[in-house]
């Protein structure tokens, strides 16, 4: 059963062949037998999963099902969810339980899934291994003896999600948290456009650049739950008009004479990519002429400082947003000997190494002295990448790059911060325009791991996006069943 798509498992619920509670109980199951290991979960609700499952199998009996009524999903734990602990990762917050509910974990309500847990995180969404997370890293259940990164910050999610732990499940993007660790997971991952699903409730990082969105095992699962998740939120000022309806399975935008523009980035050309990451690449593009595409060379000139931008820019909104972890109103507490020596020790005591040094980047670059030569100088980047991809976009619909050099590293790696930082070289840009950017799985590289590449679109066109990424899946065909993945 652990199988199964969204698509295969909502048909089986409506057919009767299989109930919510079923279902339910093979994930909970299996979360008892590989959880830990995995250490996919921060925490896991399985009474109220079960409750859930009661519910929609009621539902289903009485004949008006919900859009997504039954499916056993993981909630990254940055989304607040009413009365279930909420961590963020951080110790600041291992024993926050939210008074309210984020508007994206109320769509998946609304939308009839069964909720089984908070899935782990880099802490407070900072990071690309999941390695921050107070609660230690997830694993990746691809040649798990390995011991490999399902990667950050939403590798608690891909972990979970690939080895069968939850059948679709949430991320955040701000710098690359959904595209990268479902590429090396082999799954599909959607950054939206900017705005299109609520932050409202989502815990903040760098609230110019946070998007949440839907990982899963297809393109067409991700298009169901991003159908789901998406849509205006008065309660979000930067939340857009509008919202994204899929209807499944997606048309196809090749093939039958019909003619589609890629671009392919100038300045990618010359940064250095894994030989299986160049020649997936080379492949998936011949498939897509095979079937009408035609190939444009595209620039964007200043993509390689997106990293430079993007490295000030979320520190600084970083240190605004997590100021407010003060011990005075929720969250950690550590008595100091008056109330600035209360902040100093909650702060000092609450956040680990990598949330410590973004606050003190991000209060360096807003500082007078600094405002001007790196935080406006970032912000103008920001903009030029953003107009060039504008312009990119009148020489070609869709754009197709890597999601990553390669494939999963070990979690013990021992890299340094700014080596780090440069893993998310080909995916911040997307993040500083807005635009929406789907993870797909490209194939496997030599070593047997799943490389992911990336569909880039103009903003709100995200369905396109989709549609594309489905052709790139197809072609591929990389088995992702868990099953298949972790041999059991
Ligand atoms: N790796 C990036 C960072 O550490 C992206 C994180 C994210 O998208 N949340 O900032």
């Amino acid at each position: 059963m652990i199988d199964l798509t969204i698509t295969e498992a909502l048909a089986k619920l409506k057919s009767g062949a299989i109930s919510s509670t079923e279902l339910t109980k093979a994930y909970l199951d299996r979360i008892e037998k590989y959880g830990k290991e995995l250490n996919c979960y921060i925490t896991i609700t399985p009474e109220r999963a079960l409750s859930d499952a009661e519910a929609s199998d009621a539902r289903y009996a009485a004949g008006n099902p919900l859009p997504l009524d039954g499916l056993p999903i993981g909630m990254k734990d940055l989304f607040a969810t009413k009365g279930i602990r909420t961590t963020a990762a951080s110790r600041m917050l291992e024993n926050f339980v939210p008074q309210y509910e984020s508007t994206v974990s109320q769509k998946f309500i609304d939308a009839g899934t069964v909720l089984l847990g908070k899935t782990n995180l880099d802490e407070f969404a900072m990071g690309t291994f999941s390695k921050t997370s107070y609660f230690g890293a997830p694993v990746n259940p691809w040649q798990m003896e390995r011991r490999l990164t399902a990667g950050g910050s939403s590798g608690g999610a891909t972990s979970a999600i690939a080895s069968g732990l939850a059948i679709g499940g949430t991320g955040t993007d701000t710098g690359g948290s959904i595209r990268f660790p479902s590429a090396i997971t082999g799954l599909v991952g959607m950054k939206p456009t900017y705005g299109l699903c609520s932050r409202w409730g989502c815990i903040a990082f760098a609230s110019s650049l946070d998007t949440p969105g839907p990982i899963a095992r297809t393109v067409d699962d991700a298009a169901l739950l991003l159908s789901a998740m998406a849509g205006h939120d008065e309660k979000d000022s930067t939340s857009a008009k509008g919202g994204f309806h899929a209807h499944t399975p997606l048309d196809p935008i090749l093939g039958n004479g019909k003619k589609l523009r890629i671009g392919v980035i100038k300045e990618f050309a010359n940064v250095e990519i894994s030989a299986d990451m160049k020649k997936l690449l080379e492949n998936r593009i011949a498939d897509l002429k095979s079937i009408g595409a035609e190939i444009v060379e595209v620039s964007i000139p200043n993509i390689l400082d997106a990293l430079a931008a993007y490295y000030i820019i979320a520190p600084a909104e970083a240190s605004s947003n997590l100021a407010r972890y003060d011990g005075m109103r929720y969250g950690l507490r550590v008595e100091g000997d008056d109330l600035i020596d209360t902040y100093k020790k909650t702060r000092a005591a609450g956040f680990g190494e990598e949330v410590q040094r973004r606050m003190i980047v991000g209060t360096a670059v807003l500082s007078s002295e600094s405002y001007e030569v790196y935080f406006m100088q970032a912000a103008r980047v920001r903009r030029m990448i953003s107009d060039s991809f504008n312009k990119a976009f009148e020489q070609c619909d869709l754009i197709l790059c890597p999601a990553s050099a390669g494939t999963a590293m070990p979690l013990d790696s021992d890299l340094t911060p700014l080596e780090y930082y440069a893993l998310d070289l080909f995916t911040v840009a997307m993040n500083l325009a807005g635009i929406p950017a789907c993870s797909v799985p490209a194939g496997l590289a030599g070593n047997g791991l799943p490389l992911g590449l990336q569909v880039v679109g103009k903003r709100f066109d995200d369905m396109r996006v989709l549609q594309l990424a489905k052709h790139i899946e197809q072609f591929a065909g990389v088995d992702n069943r868990p099953t298949k993945i972790m041999g059991k």
